[in-house]
């Protein structure tokens, strides 16, 4: 992220953060054979409740009749996640991740985070649309925000996720937002997500007023009032920080908008996107327009994996016209930044974390009379092989 690719490059480590970057051999170093050595993969979005799921539930579409299958996978399991979360995180360090955004529905992913996982950024989500539900889910948002602490989770970063603006009544989002500024703390929310949210909001009408009917929750224009996207954007726009996770419908007026907001981040989810069947993402125009975009997972629940190292295999070999400089950008140091960790790690820099993925590479560089030629590092036949935080070995 800082410059080119450094071959037989060597990386030493002190007090487990990155005191230089030198060109080897070294016979002092530890040999890690033909790898690539890349920042740690940051995954900006998921949900590790549903780590356990072995397959992404059904249908995909249309997207109110997936998240009825989800509310009643939910109702059917243990209400103790401990199992599922640990899961997730064994998968994410297997796959190379040093950092991750974890919607929370509980306290349990904030124990479960530690020195062997990722780091998190623990969101807690609130969802509520009714009038009387507004004081009880702020004072869980609160208690999530302001906890006692104890020195073990010096690590763990506390966000808000105010759900979906389908999920939401407008004056609890304002309020979500408002105490997300006392807090200086950042926010992660589903935005533009499905043409059905769309269609609520412009009309009010469709499969998810029925939805909310059947749940019990429907009242009235419960969203913004203008029921424009951009609405939730400028109201985001205050907060230190915010994640639009998803933003599969966002408009050229908000892409213009989120270009004016450098601590907005868009959160594209590309296997995530593909499985609902959602038309072309806009994410390289946001980046054509000077937008932050990061990538994520989501769950399991519409994802066969948490792997954001195959995020982004999926990503070069369906965009392959999009360098891999960019691609590892979005995968790393994007994602630190959205989760407002870009001083810490998301590059290998001298002084950050020494947070690394390794990388087995099928083949060496190609020697021609100009020098060695660019290797594909996301090539389908690589893959993690290690994955290293704050200079201690996670997985090996
Ligand atoms: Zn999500």
């Amino acid at each position: 992220m800082d410059g080119p690719p450094i071959e037989d490059g060597e990386i030493s480590i002190v007090n487990g953060c990155i005191a230089g970057l030198n060109s080897g051999p070294d016979a002092d170093a530890t040999d890690l054979g033909n790898v690539a050595i890349i920042p740690g993969l940051v995954n900006a979005h998921t949900h590790l409740e549903f780590s356990d799921l072995t397959e992404p539930l059904t249908p995909a579409s249309p997207f109110p009749s997936w998240v009825r299958s989800l509310m009643a996978q939910r109702q059917q399991r243990p209400s103790d996640r401990m199992e599922a979360i640990d899961a997730g995180l064994n998968e994410s360090v297997a796959t190379g991740c040093t950092l991750i955004g974890e919607i929370a529905t509980d306290e349990t992913s904030v124990t479960r985070l530690s020195s062997e996982t990722p780091r998190g950024v623990v969101f807690r989500e609130i969802l509520g649309i009714g009038e009387n539900v507004a004081a009880e889910r702020l004072k869980i948002a609160r208690r999530h925000l302001f906890p006692e602490r104890t020195a073990s989770e010096s690590d763990i970063l506390r966000g808000l996720s105010p759900h979906a603006p389908y999920s939401l009544s407008a004056d609890l989002f304002r309020q979500l937002v408002d105490l997300a500024v006392e807090a200086n703390a950042t926010v992660a929310m589903h935005l533009a997500e499905t043409q059905e949210e769309m269609e609520l909001l412009r009309s009010g009408t469709g499969l998810l007023v029925d939805m909310l009917k059947d749940f019990g929750v429907w009242r009235d224009r419960f969203w913004m009032p203008s029921g424009e996207i951009g609405e939730y954007l400028h109201e985001l726009s205050r907060v230190r920080r915010a994640l639009v996770v998803h933003g599969n419908y966002l408009s050229v007026d908000d892409i213009e908008l989120l270009a004016t907001q450098p601590q907005m981040t868009v959160v594209y989810c590309p296997r995530t996107h593909r499985f609902f069947g959602h038309p072309e993402h806009p994410w390289r125009r946001l980046i054509e327009r000077g937008v932050k975009v990061a990538l994520g997972t989501d769950s399991r629940a519409s994802n066969p994996d948490l792997s954001l190292w195959s995020e982004l295999q999926f990503l070069s070999r369906e965009f392959p016209d999009v360098s891999e400089d960019c691609l590892l950008r979005l995968a790393t140091l994007n994602g630190a930044d959205a989760l407002g960790l870009a001083d810490v790690t998301g590059s290998l820099t001298p002084g950050k974390s020494a947070d690394l993925t390794v990388v087995q590479m099928s083949g060496g560089p190609e020697h021609t009379s100009t020098g060695p030629t660019p290797l594909s590092v996301i090539s389908s036949e690589n893959h993690v092989v290690a994955t290293m935080r704050r200079g201690q070995w996670i997985h090996r």
